[in-house]
């Protein structure tokens, strides 16, 4: 069986490089919007554009920058068609990525402008960089010599260039001073870049020491980048495992073969760290591509590729839109992660489309996990993928013991025990006894998810979205999580109007910092959330916090679950083994095995044990078991097993169509309409319209339309032959997301 991710490179049909005869005066040319194709540009005469080449095209009563994509198409008459002007001087978007951009639009159902979008900047990032005036030592000898013009013309001595005001301090005079001395001819102008030149990365700085497992692993991806074509790996190791130091050698390969490499991470709150680590192996940081950095930056970056310049980048999912002008690997870290699906806008799998680019540039790609997806799982098991196995850990000690507690016979004497066991609390104290580092994990932000009244039974919920509000008692107000939205922590109900009837119910890290904070009063504790700490750099000061040992135990939602490396920590617990796993959503299995199976080996890095406490009501849920037994490919085979036989991916395709809109009855009708419209096809079945999970979602109201059909079937052509036989009104929204990942 073949995957998504392989049928679709299957289908892929590329575009060759077209060029545009300069007799035909005329071209294709694709706005970064999202119309539905190129429009047709007249050229100026005798001008040769080949695809790629960027052209200042009138639109409407404004200019925009466009992209030759091909040749006219030539039903217009000359008289109304407008010139497109190339910019003369400015680099072309290399044609892979054009192809790539037509790729993803296709197997997205997205405009290809919208694609194109991602992947321009504006005009300025493709302009020769703005270079900054600074001053040398001149040749003249001014006439008129002063104590305070001997001393500037004495710091210029050293060569080095200097802006007026740097003269003016180090010289400790005024900046007239400087500035006569420029006019009479003694100090001369020179122009420096606006940046420092991006450091190339060193391939045999520190080149380490690997194990067997590694040193086979690595000679394989070596092989890979320097064949090159296109051939895909799945490099499977437990935590700890040191794949990074594996596919850091396939990166030094590809510098040694004067290739550009993108490393892709799921989110930035890792790349810091990840910086370091690149930067200890190959003498220098990286190029970094994502929301933190300023426009200038970004001009900077984008620049760089496009010339070359930037021999590697890190950087999150839109980094796959960047012009490399010869891309040599792709590597995808943690690529189970679901941060790498993109939900706003253009929906698509990082991921999958990763794959996609490596194979439009002809070059390997890796994909790195220690609970990889199951579509890797399945490509790699059945021989698509090269499956590259670390099985031992990186000097260390065993893998942790995970013992599950069963809450339904844990009896608890003391009433003020409402989220920690006794057998956790327990452990905790022999932990802190010993003088070593916990973890407590909960996948969940704030005090608690719902209040409820005891009076009326009221629940508060968020007016805009179906959600409840939850309770963040450290800033005293009640959040929605999807959309914002707040209100002060109220004291009395709005239904009943009765005081003090307000309960909390079930935990946040709040709540659950709270109850270990009584039985723990001495220990010395942190919460680790997205909205406790703000940003990368608060995250990572709480990790380095922790890592320090300036924190006994750490109390944290999944941004603590990986990346990060304690030494002392020898227990984690997990609070609500069961979060997550009742979704009823084709992923909630896998995804709750791999985020419990990544905290779980946070536990004995170092040379000391660790344990691993599931609190759970269903011990005998397969997930709990295989976690129990350390065994990952049980689970995995299992699961295989399981979408085999209902057809689910990879063995099957789904795609989603989400209707949604403001006017609520209208939404109905229009799911409605689109439901009835479902052409009867073999081998594709259509369910719904029903509400969406979240039926309403920042005051918008949504339906679901689901399609399910077998492996062979051309999807997105039945998309679109479906979406065309009903009229959408501007008032609606009809999102196509293929391959969805969740069902929100
Ligand atoms: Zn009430
Ligand atoms: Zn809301």
């Amino acid at each position: 069986m073949l995957s998504h991710e392989a049928d679709l490179l299957n289908r892929a049909r590329f575009r060759p490089e077209t060029p545009v005869l300069p007799q035909a005066e005329r071209a294709g040319v694709l706005l970064p919007l999202p119309l539905a194709g190129p429009y047709d540009y007249k050229l100026p005469p005798g001008v040769n554009a080949p695809r790629g080449t960027l052209v200042a095209a009138p639109l409407g009563n404004r200019e925009s920058l466009g992209v030759v994509w091909g040749a006219a198409e030539g039903t217009v008459g000359d008289n109304r068609l407008k010139t497109a002007e190339p910019l003369e001087g400015l680099p072309r978007l290399p044609a892979s990525l054009c192809d790539f951009i037509d790729w993803v639009s296709a197997y997205t159902l997205n405009p290809p402008g919208a694609i194109l979008a991602m992947a321009l900047r504006s005009r300025g990032a493709f302009e020769p960089e703005a270079r900054r005036i600074a001053y040398i030592k001149g040749d003249t000898v001014p006439t008129r010599m002063s104590e305070a013009r001997k001393r500037v013309l004495a710091v210029a001595e050293d060569g080095l260039a200097r802006s007026v005001p740097g003269l003016a301090e180090d010289a400790n005079v005024s900046t007239a001073v400087v500035r006569g001395l420029i006019a009479a001819g003694a100090l001369k102008p020179t122009d420096l870049p606006e940046f420092a030149p991006f450091r190339e990365p060193e391939p045999e700085y520190a080149a380490p020491e690997l194990n067997g497992d590694q040193a086979r692993a690595a000679d394989t991806l070596r092989w890979a980048v320097a064949a090159p074509a296109f051939s895909a790996h799945l490099l499977d190791g437990v935590t700890g495992s040191g794949k990074t130091e594996v596919y850091f050698e396939a990166v030094a390969e590809a510098l040694r073969q004067n290739k550009q490499v993108l490393i892709l991470l799921p989110e930035i709150a890792l790349t810091i760290q990840f910086l370091e680590r690149f930067a200890a192996r190959f003498g220098t940081r990286p190029a970094e591509w994502h929301s933190d950095l300023t426009q200038k930056e970004r001009r900077r970056t984008y620049r760089a590729v496009m010339k070359g310049e930037a021999r590697v980048v890190v950087g999150a999912r839109s980094s796959l839109f960047l012009p490399f002008a010869s891309l040599g690997l792709v590597i995808v870290d943690e690529e189970h992660e679901q941060a790498f699906k993109q939900q706003d806008g253009a929906i698509y799998h990082a991921r999958d489309m990763a794959v996609v680019r490596a194979r439009t540039e002809n070059c390997p790609v890796i994909l790195a996990s220690a609970t990889p997806s199951l579509e890797s799982f399945v490509n790699a098991t059945g021989g698509r993928y090269s499956h590259l196995k670390l099985k031992s850990r990186h000097g260390v000690a065993a893998l942790p013991e995970v013992r599950i507690i069963d809450l339904r016979r844990e009896k608890d004497s003391d009433d003020n025990a409402k989220w920690l066991s006794p057998s956790l609390r327990g452990a905790l104290e022999q932990t802190l006894a010993a003088s070593e580092q916990a973890l407590l994990f909960l996948n969940r932000r704030g005090y608690a998810p719902l209040t409820l009244c005891e009076a009326c039974g009221h629940k508060f919920t968020c007016p805009h979205c179906s959600a409840w509000l939850v309770e963040h008692r450290y800033r005293k107000r009640l959040a929605c999580h999807q959309c914002g939205y707040e209100i002060a922590a109220p004291t009395e109900c709005p239904a009943c109007k009765a005081q003090g009837t307000l309960i909390a119910c079930g935990p946040g890290v709040e709540r659950v910092a709270e109850e270990f904070a009584h039985f723990f009063p001495s220990a010395r504790y942190a919460i680790a959330s997205s909205d406790i700490l703000h940003g990368p750099a608060e995250t990572q000061a709480a990790i380095r916090a922790f890592a320090r040992r300036e924190i006994d135990v750490l109390i944290g939602t999944q941004i603590i679950a990986k990346g990060h490396h304690f030494p002392q920590l020898t227990l984690v617990g997990v609070i609500d083994a069961d979060l997550g796993g009742a979704d009823g959503d084709l992923r909630a299995r896998e995804r709750t095995f791999q985020l419990l199976h990544q905290v779980s080996g946070r536990a004995g890095r170092a040379e000391k044990p660790g344990l691993v406490l599931l609190q759970t009501r269903n011990p005998a849920d397969a997930v709990m078991q295989a976690l129990a037994k350390s065994d990952r490919d049980g689970f995995y085979e299992q699961e295989r097993s399981h979408r085999e036989r209902v057809a689910a991916p990879p063995f099957g395709r789904l795609a989603a169509i989400v209707v949604s809109g403001y006017d609520a009855e209208q939404v109905r009708e229009i799911a409605r309409q689109l439901g009835k419209a479902a052409p009867a096809v073999k081998d594709v079945r259509v369910w719904g319209p029903t509400p969406a999970f979240y039926a309403l979602l920042r005051g918008q109201t949504r339906e679901r339309l689901l399609v399910q059909a077998a492996k062979g079937v051309d999807v997105q052509a039945y998309l679109r032959a479906w979406l065309k036989l009903v009229k959408i009104p501007t008032t609606v929204r009809a999102t196509v997301d293929v391959d969805p990942i969740s069902f929100f």
